[in-house]
């Protein structure tokens, strides 16, 4: 195993936090460690709990389960703070020793145009990131990491709904390295007009993330026209405290200003077999993570859409501005 769950850090903390019970949610590539990690909380003395529900990242905060099982403490695996909680939670990032090396080789064939990079990462090479940079530059090329903006934790960190940081440096750089997966990179290639070359680490490939853009474009184009059409539309949104994109009072108002029968709809979690019963919605529009709408589309039989689409299907926005300033 090449992950390391900063087994040192989650002691401390509890120790230093003294909780009676806790609740650990793990990212979902990590579940499986579930015994492993239950046996280091219990050694203290500690009840512990694992939320089954999904986590896809640092914003799925499961304050409502921890309220009613009565924990003291959240304990979040795999993904860096994302928002302020109320409720007390302990990050716990995870770390990866993969070694990148191998990797970071193949990935020059890709980018032997190009001189300056900007690099962006996912949350556990963050260790990493030193090795990286002297790989690159040893190499012959400027390294130029993604801004600190939004909600991302470090300079270089990359989260799938917050690519202001890509936009910031774009100018400056020839094309964009991504370590982490195609969901990340796929975020990206709507966010920034550069050449996208992803460091896919689990699946062990580089990957040219070539002509996905204009494919995504397509589709978002497609879903705005069939919005545009809709009579009867859905505004979905999440309990989930880090997932609120967007206010569900202004569609609404805007929904029915514009002639449609709109309603709100809440959800802890979509999925099509949840839409499925409201049949006679002919698109809705969600204000969970926006990433539901851009990635899967193809698995909803209605037209799934963000709320920037809504905005540009209300002409409340331009294609024009959304391709400037991103979909999610
Ligand atoms: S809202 Fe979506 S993309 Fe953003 S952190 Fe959460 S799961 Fe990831």
């Amino acid at each position: 195993m090449t992950l390391d769950f900063e087994k040192e850090k989650l002691i401390r903390e509890l120790k230093k936090r003294k909780p009676k019970r806790v609740l650990v949610q793990l990212a979902e590539g990590i579940k499986k460690y579930a015994p492993e990690i239950s046996g280091w909380i219990e050694s203290l003395g500690i009840e512990v709990i694992f939320s089954g529900e999904t986590c896809w990242g640092g914003c799925s905060i499961a304050v409502q389960e921890a309220e009613a099982l009565g924990v003291d403490l959240i304990v979040h695996f795999g993904h860096a703070q994302f928002i302020e909680s109320k409720f007390p939670v302990l990050y716990i990032e995870v770390k990866d020793f993969l070694d990148l090396k191998p990797l970071l080789n193949k990935s020059l064939k890709e980018l032997n145009k190009f001189k300056t990079i900007g690099l962006s990462f996912s949350v556990q090479h963050q260790h990493d990131l030193k090795n990286i940079i002297n790989f690159y530059e040893k190499h012959g090329k400027k390294v130029i990491l993604s801004k600190k903006l939004g909600h991302v934790a470090y300079e270089g960190h990359i989260v799938g709904c917050q690519y202001s940081g890509l936009k910031a440096i774009q100018e400056q750089v020839g094309a964009f390295v991504i370590i982490g997966n195609q969901f990340h990179s796929m975020g990206a290639c709507l966010a920034v007009e550069k050449p996208i070359v992803l460091i896919d680490v689990y699946n062990d490939k580089i990957r040219s993330m070539k002509g996905i853009r204009e494919k995504i474009l397509k589709q978002r184009a497609f879903s705005i026209e069939k919005l545009r059409e809709a009579k009867n539309v859905g505004i979905i949104v999440e309990i989930k405290p880090g997932q609120r994109f967007g206010s569900p009072k202004i569609l609404l108002e805007k929904f029915r200003s514009a002639g449609k029968n709109a309603v709100v709809i809440t959800m802890n979690e979509i999925t099509p077999e949840k839409l499925m019963n409201f049949y006679n919605i002919d698109a809705f529009v969600e204000l969970a993570c926006p990433r539901i709408a851009l990635d899967d589309f193809a698995k909803y039989s209605k037209p799934i859409l963000t709320y920037k689409e809504a905005m540009i299907a209300l002409g409340e926005k331009t294609w024009k501005e959304a391709l400037k300033t991103g979909f999610v």
